[in-house]
């Protein structure tokens, strides 16, 4: 048995990780796509380092893009086996991939305008829908907590990872001559104390781990909670300036824990009556995905849920499905909340959004989220005066302020926790992806100091014999 790293090596986007097993069957982990890399993006996602097409099947941790973006383009470079996933990840990886497939045509073509123009070869989208399309026929879910047979010698177990909707631990039992062993991959992990999710769950023994480490040696803070700084920027940009309130929003797990979080408000009668738009396509659909898994939701919920049908619902929220309504809040004076992807403003809707209402100084602009430092979101934060959106400069008037506590990730404590389930002295290897490189290197001290022996952080394209 041996593994190699494809992704997510020392870096946090492209997870893809390549196990081979006897008879040289091929088990890929995830497919995901490297973002904000600058002008490495294209290259990294181009070049695979394995041959797609004798991979033979596809183990698919969750939905979001940097696990499943390169899911078409795989399908397209000759894959053709199984891909495992549990129901809802299937269900939202369908609609994020069309979504991912939409902005790959648009790029091309806006690119392809240009060097038309410049007498240039026409460049070809890294894949289509009908691509994405195609994919989606080779999907097989599998529930968790079963172990389900993939073939002989190979068996599949999904437990919670909580960090989205269908988001799981992949845990595989591989019998080679006999002997079997347990190799698992953590996926991404969410928090022991999520607004929405149950806690990622234990796991059986493991011989080999790949553990994500995104925030490996930090803490989240958690002394300021996130309904009452919700409320804070309501209060001041709405009421008090009267002003519009721009939140740009993963549409996938940061959207419906705003949702929620006013929902929440409404519930304590502390909500300001306003309108609350939800403009973005992706983010509707993704939203009526969530509602249909309340098995995956935690207890708090699941007590909301029985006096509150939709906590992801409340007064005053609309959504805005049409182009033409999303340009007609333009033109609205009143003070309103538009809540709208993407969560790093680096593209959608929202940045058309912020574009209109940075230079007004009584509107306000509220990053919820983790922002490459080459996106719209993170420029936004830097304090400058100024900003260039669509190639035009803008003043910035508007107030930017940022919510830290809300993520998606679990912290050094909890991804503590997802391991409290195993005894470090029988895990042989190992290996830490998803992450940055410093912050793995002081991770990895601090593992070994539990007692893990062998802690490895792999390079892009690393190969390594198991057992
Ligand atoms: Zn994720």
């Amino acid at each position: 048995m041996k593994i190699s790293f494809h992704g997510a090596a020392r870096c946090v986007t492209g997870s893809k990780h390549l196990l081979t097993v006897k008879g040289n069957r091929k088990i890929l982990l995830d497919c995901g796509m490297f973002q904000g890399m600058g002008n490495q993006t294209v290259a990294l996602n181009n070049n695979w380092g394995f041959d797609p097409a004798i991979v033979n099947f596809l183990v698919l941790s969750h939905a979001h893009i940097d696990h499943s973006g390169l899911i078409p383009k795989l399908v397209k470079d000759g894959f053709n086996g199984k891909i495992f996933a549990t129901p809802a990840t299937k269900e939202l990886t369908g609609v994020l991939l069309e979504d991912s497939a939409k902005i790959q045509e648009d790029d091309v073509k806006y690119v392809n305008k240009r060097r038309a123009a410049q007498g240039q070869p026409l460049l070809q989208p890294m894949y289509t829908k009908a691509d994405a399309e195609r994919a989606m026929d080779l999907f097989e879910t599998v529930e968790y907590d079963n172990w389900f047979k993939i073939e002989d010698g190979v068996e599949l177990l999904y437990t919670d990872a909580g960090h989205i909707i269908g988001s799981a631990a992949v845990h595989l039992r591989i019998t080679e001559n006999g002997k079997t062993e347990q190799v698992t991959f953590s996926g991404d992990v969410g928090r022991y104390r999520d607004m929405i999710l149950r806690s990622p769950k234990e796991f059986p023994q493991a011989d080999y781990i790949l553990l994500e480490s995104t925030y490996g040696n930090s803490l989240h803070d958690l002394h300021k909670p996130a309904f009452n700084e919700l409320l804070d920027w309501i209060t001041k940009i709405c009421i008090q300036n009267r002003g519009k309130l721009i939140i740009p929003a993963f549409s996938v797990g940061r959207t419906q824990e705003i949702l929620f979080a006013l929902n929440q408000l409404e519930l304590e009668r502390r909500l300001p009556d306003l309108d609350y738009f939800v403009d973005s396509p992706l983010s509707i659909e993704t939203t009526e995905i969530v509602k249909k898994y309340p098995g995956s939701f935690n207890k708090t919920i699941q007590k909301i849920l029985q006096t509150d049908n939709d906590p992801f619902a409340f007064r005053g929220l609309k959504y805005i499905k049409n182009v033409e309504e999303s340009k007609m809040l333009n033109f609205r004076n009143e003070p309103c909340v538009i809540i709208s992807a993407s969560g790093m403003a680096e593209a959608g809707r929202v940045k058309h959004h912020i574009s209109n209402n940075v230079e007004n100084s009584r509107n306000g602009i509220l990053m919820t989220g983790y922002c490459e430092p080459n996106s719209l979101g993170a420029r936004l934060q830097q304090g400058r005066k100024e900003v260039s959106i669509f190639g035009v400069n803008h003043e910035i008037h508007a107030q930017i302020g940022a919510i830290r506590s809300m993520s998606a990730h679990g912290d050094y404590e909890d991804l503590s926790q997802f391991l409290a389930c195993q005894d470090a002295s029988k895990v042989k290897m190992l290996f830490l992806v998803h992450g940055e490189y410093e912050v793995q290197e002081d991770f990895k001290e601090r593992l070994l100091r539990k007692g893990f022996k062998d802690v490895t952080v792999p390079e892009l394209h690393f190969e390594t014999g198991l057992s």
